[in-house]
């Protein structure tokens, strides 16, 4: 396993651009409404990033064996839809009670932040709201776990804590990763960990931790468009991201 650590000075540009990423978030998150296209969110985005010089990670982005580069600057994932829904893809409206993920990469001066929010879109049940709440709460618990001296297993494992004392689930085979030079770059970062396993954390490393839940089982599937992964029950899924680096004293989140 090749773990790339950031320098002082990276660490620097990442926060730049992950303050900039912060703010296209914020924007978005207040663009959220029913009858919405999707698309609009997508340009929307695209016109923020190059405002701000920067460029979109995600765009053209070719995963280990995805049949395709990825066709948009954001994944937009809707209600059962768990991560990576392509914006563009045929009409895709939000509508009154959606639970609607945001996913954005970024790349400033060379190198990439990967954060993602989940937003109400009018009027949502207790349930949706519950299960956006507890999403946050878990990848605050994980950011918390992220520090020198712990391990990645640390992370999962506070995330899981988190999730497993309620009725949902985490979604299987999902995980965070490094980023920096790369969107995904070692190490794995499970959401179901076990505490004092893996990798020891050291200043340098910059993570995106990122858990995703579902309200009924953790099981998931692919769509036939090879991108977006929903719940295999037709169950809602949340998901929320940061980048944290770990420093010598903790950690910063760079992208809020
Ligand atoms: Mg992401
Ligand atoms: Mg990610």
């Amino acid at each position: 396993m090749t773990i790339t650590l950031k320098s002082e000075k990276e660490i620097e540009i990442m926060r730049k651009g992950g303050r900039r990423h912060a703010e296209i978030l914020g924007v978005l998150a207040g663009m959220v409404k029913p009858g919405l296209s999707t698309l609009i969110l997508e340009e929307e985005a695209l016109r923020l990033i190059k405002e701000g010089g920067d460029r979109a990670a995600f765009l053209g982005y070719q995963p280990a064996g995805a049949k395709r580069p990825y066709p948009a600057a954001l994944c937009i994932s809707i209600n059962d839809e768990i991560v990576h829904g392509i914006p563009n893809e045929a009409e895709r409206i939000l509508r009154d009670g959606d639970i609607v993920s945001i996913d954005l990469g970024l790349i400033h001066n060379g190198l990439i932040t990967d954060s993602a929010i989940t937003i109400l879109c009018g009027a949502v049940d207790d349930e949706g709201r519950k299960l956006i709440e507890i999403t946050r709460l878990a990848l605050e618990k994980g950011i918390e776990a992220a520090k020198p001296g712990n391990t990645i297993g640390d992370i999962g494992a506070a995330i899981s804590k988190v999730v497993s004392a309620t009725p949902f689930s985490l979604a299987k085979d999902l995980a965070g990763h490094g980023v920096g030079h790369k969107v995904h770059e070692e190490p794995l970062v499970p959401n179901a960990g076990r505490a004092g396993k893996g990798e020891k954390l050291v200043a340098g490393m910059v993570l995106a931790i990122e858990p995703m839940v579902n309200v009924g089982s953790g099981e998931i599937k692919i769509s036939p468009d090879g991108y977006t992964i929903k719940t295999k029950d037709g169950s809602r899924s949340a998901h929320f991201e940061h980048t944290v680096a770990i420093t010598e004293k903790g950690n910063i989140i760079l992208t809020s």
